[in-house]
């Protein structure tokens, strides 16, 4: 990935360049793809997961073997929860750090880039296509606190940004690179019909911290936790979430979501409530298990019980070592309201 490494390629007229491209499996990664392969590059692709993806990983599989390419998956954990619990550029319209997010991707982007070989990177990204993370002055800075610049070619908006490095030295033609801007998608359909790509993922693709329901909850969390796991993230993403005085109360969805809060509080040692004469869900409490905080749990878990409304229900308490039956009428829409996160 260095100059002199990069000029060395072009003095070595049997080497093909290579190029390692941060491939999600959405079109545009797919087009920064074939444009590059269509110059003659050999392709490698890195594929990054975080705990907040949302993304098709069947989508990135059957792209990768059409494309001939091999895929270097990366999960980011705690390592993603870092940032995303300490974003020095701070978080986009929801809870989303995607300046933060991509400096991280490129800097491990560049570590396997190192490892195998190649002489830059490559990225779909077009340019003003997300507001936070895509305007020039943005990408630029990402590249820069990367440690990559200059080396980050994006084709589909290539002519709009400065040349790269693989420009210059003549790994690529420039001339045959595009000048794609904005966040319409239709000159992305239009390539992807004229390379004949007659299949392609659907660009919504994602991820939670922009959704503004989960943006919500975790924006709670780190208010009140100040730290966050991958078990936290996990239980972010089950059942309905209430907060009483400092305590969260998790209260299962279906059948799915209550197996899981049972075995979390199960190996972790949370109380948890069960519905002892109805059906009904199963309810994480974690913090300060007060009494108060206990018979309000019981109540919110009678709400969402299989049994007649205003009928008294019989609720099991797990509380570290003690096990006993309350009896509670379920609690009132309004006052239940007020406690959800
Ligand atoms: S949307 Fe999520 S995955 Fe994408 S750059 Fe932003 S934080 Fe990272």
């Amino acid at each position: 990935m260095t100059t002199s490494r990069l000029k060395n390629r072009v003095n070595d007229e049997k080497k093909r360049p290579k190029a390692l491209v941060l491939f999600s499996g959405g079109l545009d990664s797919l087009l920064a793809v074939k444009l590059i392969q269509d110059q003659g590059v050999d392709v490698e692709a890195v594929n990054f997961v975080t705990p907040f993806c949302l993304c098709d990983r069947c989508s990135v599989n059957r792209f990768s073997e059409e494309l001939k390419i091999k895929v270097h998956r990366v999960f980011l954990g705690q390592e993603f929860l870092e940032v995303v619990s300490n974003t020095p550029h701070g978080y986009g319209s929801q809870m989303n750090p995607c300046v933060d997010c991509r400096i991280l991707m490129f800097r491990k982007a560049k570590e396997i880039a190192e490892k195998i070989g190649a002489d830059f990177l490559v990225t779909g990204e077009v340019l003003d296509e997300r507001p936070f993370s895509q305007r020039r002055k943005t990408m630029l800075l990402i590249e820069k606190e990367a440690g990559l610049e200059g080396k980050i070619l994006r084709p589909l908006s290539a002519k709009l940004l400065p040349e790269t490095e693989a420009e210059k030295t003549g790994l690529v033609d420039r001339s045959k690179l595009l000048a794609i801007r904005g966040r319409r998608r239709l000159p992305q359909m239009e390539l992807a019909d004229k390379l004949g790509l007659k299949e392609y993922p659907n660009p919504s693709g994602g991820c939670l911290l922009t959704d503004p329901e989960f943006a919500r909850k975790l924006k709670d969390h780190l208010k009140n936790e100040g730290r966050l796991t991958l078990t936290d993230v996990t239980l972010l993403k089950t059942g309905r979430h209430f907060r009483v005085d400092k305590a969260k109360i998790i209260v299962g969805r279906n059948k799915k979501e209550n197996d899981r809060l049972l075995h979390i509080a199960k190996t972790q040692g949370f109380s948890y409530l069960e519905v002892a004469n109805y059906k009904g869900p199963v309810t994480l409490c974690i913090g300060d298990t007060t009494r108060k905080m206990l018979k309000k749990a019981a109540e919110i878990t009678a709400r969402y019980a299989d049994a007649p409304k205003d009928v008294p229900v019989k609720i099991t308490c797990v509380n570290g070592e003690t096990k006993e039956i309350i009896t509670v009428k379920a609690i009132k829409d309004g006052e239940l309201e007020k406690l959800r996160v």
